[in-house]
């Protein structure tokens, strides 16, 4: 089954829970649907827990710390999010690494934690805009998916997202052709590093998605769900990329 999987990043109030009561009841009687999941800042997730009751909507988190608990500031642990309702975490984002410094083996112990909470990951990996010039894409995402999550972390809903950096809020999104191209070489590597593991395990696509190009990208072979993050933000838009999907 597709992913379909918003990132609302640090967007949303209480007043934004209406957008997800309208998207509860834009989904209600549909069939054929992917596994929707919605990432709200983490102040949000308690609240949305009787909102999203009843629906095919499922919680995540953007962002966890790797240890349980502690004298960590301002961080939030997985045991935290599980609490208050996720299923999922989302580790590695291009603005996580860019704006906290994670590396990928943080990234690595970010996603044991999460499986020690009973999270799935979804992680994220993609190449900048200067690699991609250089020729690099692929030399930085074989790293990535070498160094960024342990075997013993997965499971069977674990997600790889390949976002593009260059197409991260920017309105430009890689081509049909690339994603095609990339996912496979992902997919290729993912199998090198886990085994039967790495064929099952879903591979999304993030970067700009939106209403008018979803359809296309979620129909890729190559492409097992999408990451998105502005067009998340309302419940038409998202709900109109969530009908893009194969189911
Ligand atoms: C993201 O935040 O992961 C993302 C892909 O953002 P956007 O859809 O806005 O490009």
């Amino acid at each position: 089954m597709q992913l379909v999987t918003g990132n609302w990043k640090m967007n949303g109030l209480k007043s934004s829970l209406k957008e997800i009561e309208s998207l509860v009841s834009g989904l209600r009687g549909r069939t054929r649907l992917p596994e929707i999941l919605v990432c709200p800042p983490a102040t949000l997730l308690q609240s949305l827990g009787p909102v999203i009751q009843g629906s095919p909507i499922k919680l995540g988190g953007q962002a966890c710390h790797a240890k349980e608990s502690g004298a960590h500031t301002g961080d939030i642990s997985a045991d935290m999010l599980k609490d208050a309702g996720a299923s999922y975490v989302i580790v590695g984002h291009s603005e996580r690494r860019t704006d906290h410094k994670e590396t990928s083996s943080d990234v690595a112990a970010q996603a044991a934690a999460a499986r020690r909470a009973g999270l799935s990951a979804i992680v994220c990996i993609g190449e900048s805009e200067a690699q991609k010039n250089e020729g690099g894409t692929e030399q930085i995402l074989a790293q990535q998916i070498q160094a960024s999550v342990t075997a013993d972390s997965l499971t069977p809903e674990t997600a790889f997202a390949y976002e593009p950096i260059w197409a991260i809020g920017t309105g430009k999104t890689a081509s049909l052709n690339d994603i095609d191209r990339t996912h496979s070489f992902i997919r290729a590597r993912l199998e090198e590093r886990f085994g039967l593991p790495g064929k099952t395990v879903r591979l999304l696509y993030g970067g700009s998605v939106k209403p008018s190009n979803a359809r296309e990208i979620l129909n890729l072979t190559s492409v097992d769900g999408v990451l998105v993050g502005g067009a998340s933000l309302k419940a038409d838009e998202f709900l109109a990329i969530i009908e893009g999907s194969r189911g």
